[in-house]
C-alpha cells in the first residue's frame, strides 16, 4: 500500500503500527485520501485481529504533526446541496472509528505533533492517548473558533470522557488548544513522554492491558457528572445556553449553541452511534451555512495570507533584526520595547528624561513579574529579557541599531525634530518606522533624508495582548524598507497587514466610522440601552460607546476635525449627523471625556470600573426619546415618558454599525489603499473589532445574508424564495445599503465599484 495515507508495519509481538503519512501533503487532513484509506485499513486490521495475528494497534504519524485536522479547502466549499454527501461521508467515518474502538485489541494513540480538531478526534476513537513532549505541541478541538463544531465524534467522546460541563467549557466552547501537559490535566491525554520513548510507551501499555476497552463500553458505564435527567446536572444545565451566550457576548454566532445542543441531546441518548448521528447533522448544517464559510475564510486562509507574508515583496531577502532603537517611552513605546525584547531583541527605550525611560521599563519589569507569579516563565529567562531593554536619554545609545521605532505625542512637528535627531545618530541602513496612529506617513517621510527608508509601523493597544500591526506604506517608501518591516513584525510574533498611505490608513479610519455612527444614534434619540445591545448583538467584542469612553473623545474631537478639514478641502459634503454637537457637549458641557478621566458616556467606580450608563445621557442629553420597536427588553425602565416617536428598528441599528465600517472599506479599497481582501479582513477583525462571524469587513460584503429581521420592502419577494430581490453575497448587499441609504443617509449609497 505505498500510494496509501497509513503505512502497514507488524513487529514480532503481533503489534501493528499505522503510521499516517499522506504522500499528497505536508499535513494529514481528512480529505478524499483519508476517507478512503481509513476505512481499508481499519478493515484490513480488523482481519489481523481476528486471524489471531494483530495482537494491538499504534496509530501514528510521520508527518511533524500528527493529524492537522479536517480539510479546510473542501470544508470552505460545501453548500447546502452537498448535506447529504456530506453526511454520508461523515457517517461512513465515524463507523470506521467505532470500529477501530471496537475492534478486540488495544489502540492506542501516539500522539508524536499537533493534534487538532479531526486528528484529535481519531484519537478519541483510541483507547489510550500518548503525547510526546515536543515543544510546541498543540491538542483540541479548535472548531468553534471556525465556525464549525467537532464532527468526526468530538463532541460524544469528549462529553462521555469528562462529562457534559467540562466537555464544554473546557474544551468544546472554547476551542482552547492546549498544550501536552495542560491536555492531560484536563483528561484529552492519558501520558506525556519524551519524543523518543513515544513508541515504547505505547507498546508497553498495549502488552499491559490486552482487555482495554472504551469506558462507554464497559458494562455500567455512566457519563461523568450524569446526563442532563441527573438531578444534579438537570438543575445547573439552564444556565448552559445563557453562559455560552455570555461567552460569545450574543454574537450572531450559531457554532457555540449547535455544539451545546449537540452535547445535550448526545448525552442523552445511550447509544453512541445515535449520539454522533446527531452531533453530524449540527455539524452539516454548519459547514453549509454562511458564518462557517466566513470564519474559514478569515481564521485559516487569510490570517495564513497574513502571516505567511502574502503582501511581502517575493525577491527580497529576508533580514534578521537584533537592535531596536523605541523613541517615546509612554504607553506605547513601553509595550513595544516589552514585545520586541520578549523575541530575543536588544531594546534601547529613549525618552527625554531618564525617569520617562525608567518608567517605560518598569511596564516591563511588571509584566515579567506577573508571569513568573503565573509560572509563564522562568527567572532565568525573564532576568535576560530585562536585561535585554536599556532605558536611554541618549541619541548615542541608537548608533547601532538595525531597527528604530517612533512614538512620541501624535505632532507632525514635533516628529520632525525628534526624526531629524534619530537620523544623526543612527547608522545609515537602520529602517525608520513610527507609530503614528493616524499622520500620513508620506508627511512625516518629509521630515527625513531617507524616505524611501521610511514605514508606518503601527501597533495597536495593549501591545502586548493585541496581535496586529498595520504596516503603512509611504509614497516613496522602497520594496527593501517594506519587507523589512514585515520580517520585523514576525520575528516579535505579530500578524501584519499592509495598507498605502492615507488620513487614518486603515483601521484608524474605519473604525471612526462605528463610533461616529452610535453617536449619530445617540443624537437621534435613541437609547443608549439599545445602542449598546445593537454593538453587541452585532457581535462586536466591545460596544460602541464603551468603545469610544476607551478611545477618548478628546481624541474624537481632534480626528473629528481634521477630518471634517480634509473633507472640506476636498470639496466633499459634510454631515455629521449631529455627532459634533454630542462631543462638544459632552466634553464643554458636562466634562466627560471618557475611561480615563473616570467620567464619559459610562460612570466608573474608584478601580476605574464602569458602573453603567451616565444617567445624563438621558436627563440632559434626550437620549430615549425615540422608541426602539423591536428592543422592548433592552428599553425597558430606561425610555423617557416623553418618547416622541418610533425610531429604527434594532435590525437596521446593527446593520448601520456594520454597513457602516464595511462601505467605508469599499471606499480605502477603491482609492488603492488596502491591496488585499486578507488585509482588509484580518485588520478589521484582529485590529477593530469587526465582529469575526463576519469573517471581516471585506467578506461581509461578499457573503452578506440578509437577516430574517430585516423585513425586505413592501411588495418584494427574495430571489430564494422565487422573487427577484436580492438577499445574499454582494448584490444583497447592495441592495441593503440602498434602503439604508434612503431611511438614513446618502453615507450608505453602495458606491459604483460595488455594483459591477
Ligand atoms: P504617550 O504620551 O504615552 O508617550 C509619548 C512619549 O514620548 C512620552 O513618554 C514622551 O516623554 C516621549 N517623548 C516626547 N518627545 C520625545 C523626544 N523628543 N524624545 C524621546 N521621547 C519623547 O503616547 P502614546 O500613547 O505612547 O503614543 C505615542 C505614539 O503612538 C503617537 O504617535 C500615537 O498616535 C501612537 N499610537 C498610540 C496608540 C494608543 O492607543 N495610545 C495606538 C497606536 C499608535
Amino acid at each position: 500500500m505505498s500510494d496509501n495515507m497509513f503505512k502497514w508495519e507488524i513487529d514480532g509481538d503481533g503489534i501493528l503500527t499505522l503510521t499516517m503519512d499522506d504522500p499528497s501533503q505536508p499535513v494529514n487532513t481528512m480529505n478524499q485520501t483519508f476517507f478512503q484509506d481509513f476505512p481499508a485499513i481499519v478493515e484490513k486490521a480488523k482481519a489481523g485481529v481476528e486471524s489471531g495475528e494483530i495482537k494491538g494497534i499504534i496509530l501514528t504519524s510521520a508527518k511533524s504533526t500528527f493529524f492537522a485536522g479536517g480539510d479546510i479547502k473542501n470544508m470552505i466549499k460545501a453548500t447546502p446541496a452537498d448535506a447529504a454527501q456530506l453526511t454520508k461521508q461523515l457517517d461512513d467515518s465515524k463507523a470506521t472509528m467505532r470500529a477501530l474502538e471496537t475492534i478486540g485489541v488495544p489502540v492506542v494513540a501516539a500522539i508524536n505533533g499537533a493534534a487538532l480538531g479531526g486528528g484529535l478526534e481519531i484519537a478519541l476513537a483510541t483507547h489510550h492517548r500518548i503525547a510526546s513532549d515536543a515543544k510546541g505541541i498543540k491538542i483540541g478541538l479548535p472548531e468553534v473558533t471556525l465556525g464549525l463544531l467537532p464532527g468526526g465524534g468530538g463532541v460524544t467522546r469528549v462529553v462521555r470522557m469528562l462529562g457534559l460541563q467540562d466537555a464544554l467549557m473546557k474544551v468544546l466552547t472554547t476551542g482552547r488548544q492546549f498544550g501536552a501537559e495542560d491536555a492531560q490535566k484536563t483528561g484529552l491525554i492519558d501520558e506525556v513522554v519524551s519524543a523518543d520513548q513515544l513508541l515504547d510507551a505505547a507498546k508497553k501499555w498495549i502488552q499491559a492491558n490486552p482487555e482495554a476497552a472504551q469506558p462507554w463500553d464497559v458494562k455500567g458505564y455512566k457519563i461523568p457528572g450524569g446526563t442532563p435527567t441527573t438531578p444534579a446536572l438537570a438543575a445547573v444545565l439552564p444556565s448552559f445556553p445563557a453562559n455560552v451566550t455570555k461567552q460569545i457576548k450574543g454574537a450572531p454566532m450559531p457554532a457555540p449553541q449547535s455544539i451545546l445542543k449537540a452535547a445535550v441531546e448526545g448525552a442523552q441518548l445511550k447509544n453512541i452511534e445515535e449520539a454522533t448521528a446527531v452531533e453530524t447533522r449540527y455539524f452539516v448544517d454548519l459547514v453549509t451555512g454562511s458564518t462557517a464559510k466566513n470564519m474559514m475564510q478569515a481564521f485559516f486562509f487569510d490570517l495564513q495570507y497574513c502571516n505567511g507574508g502574502g503582501s511581502r515583496p517575493k525577491d527580497v531577502e529576508k533580514k534578521q533584526f537584533k537592535k531596536l532603537g523605541m523613541v517615546g517611552a509612554g504607553m506605547m513605546g513601553a509595550a513595544i520595547a516589552y514585545v520586541a525584547a520578549k523575541s530575543g531583541m536588544e531594546v534601547v527605550l529613549k525618552d527625554i528624561k531618564q525617569e520617562a525611560a525608567d518608567k517605560g521599563k518598569d511596564y516591563s519589569v511588571k509584566l515579567e513579574e506577573k508571569a513568573l507569579s503565573r509560572g509563564k516563565t522562568t527567572e532565568e529567562k525573564s532576568k535576560a529579557l530585562l536585561e535585554r531593554i536599556k532605558p536611554s536619554v541618549d541619541y548615542s545609545d541608537l548608533s547601532d541599531c538595525d531597527i528604530v521605532i517612533e512614538a512620541v505625542f501624535e505632532n507632525t512637528e514635533l516628529k520632525h525634530k525628534v526624526w531629524a535627531e534619530i537620523e544623526a545618530a543612527v547608522p545609515s541602513d537602520c529602517v525608520l518606522g513610527s507609530n503614528t496612529s493616524t499622520l500620513p506617513i508620506t508627511e512625516l517621510a518629509a521630515g527625513v533624508s531617507r524616505p524611501k527608508e521610511f514605514i508606518g509601523i503601527h501597533f495597536f493597544s495593549p501591545v502586548d495582548k493585541m496581535p496586529l500591526v498595520e504596516i503603512i506604506r509611504g509614497d516613496e517608501t522602497n520594496d527593501e524598507t517594506l519587507a523589512a518591516a514585515l520580517d520585523f513584525t514576525k520575528q516579535i510574533r505579530k500578524t501584519p497587514i499592509v495598507v498605502n498611505d492615507s488620513r487614518g490608513f486603515y483601521t484608524s479610519r474605519v473604525i471612526s466610522f462605528f463610533l461616529n455612527e452610535a453617536m449619530r444614534m445617540l443624537a437621534e434619540g435613541v437609547d443608549p440601552t439599545v445602542i449598546e445591545a445593537a454593538g453587541r448583538q452585532a457581535g462586536y467584542p466591545a460596544p460602541p460607546l464603551q468603545l469610544q469612553d476607551e478611545l477618548n473623545l478628546k481624541l474624537a474631537r481632534k480626528i473629528g476635525a481634521e477630518t471634517k478639514a480634509a473633507q472640506e478641502a476636498a470639496g466633499e459634503s459634510v454631515d455629521d449627523g449631529g455627532v459634533t454637537g454630542i462631543v462638544d457637549k459632552m466634553l464643554d458641557e458636562y466634562d466627560r471625556p471618557g475611561k480615563l478621566e473616570g467620567k464619559g458616556f459610562y460612570e466608573y467606580n474608584e478601580e476605574g470600573r464602569r458602573a453603567g450608563l451616565w444617567r445624563g445621557l438621558w436627563d440632559e442629553m434626550g437620549a430615549g426619546k425615540v422608541t426602539v420597536p423591536d428592543a422592548e427588553t433592552a428599553t425597558s425602565g430606561n425610555r423617557l415618558e416623553t418618547a416622541e416617536g418610533e425610531g429604527p428598528a434594532l435590525i437596521d441599528l446593527i446593520e448601520r454599525m456594520l454597513f457602516s465600517e464595511a462601505l467605508e472599506t469599499q471606499k480605502v479599497v477603491d482609492e488603492g489603499v488596502l491591496m488585499s481582501d486578507a488585509d482588509a479582513n484580518i485588520g478589521s477583525i484582529m485590529g477593530i473589532g469587526f465582529p469575526a462571524w463576519t469573517g471581516g469587513t471585506r467578506q461581509y460584503i461578499k457573503n452578506y445574508d440578509r437577516p430574517a429581521a430585516a423585513v425586505l420592502p413592501e411588495g418584494k419577494t427574495a430571489e430564494a424564495d422565487g422573487g427577484d430581490y436580492p438577499t445574499t453575497g454582494v448584490a444583497g448587499f447592495v441592495a441593503r445599503a440602498e434602503e439604508l441609504a434612503a431611511k438614513y443617509g446618502e453615507r450608505f449609497t453602495p458606491p459604483a465599484s460595488l455594483k459591477g
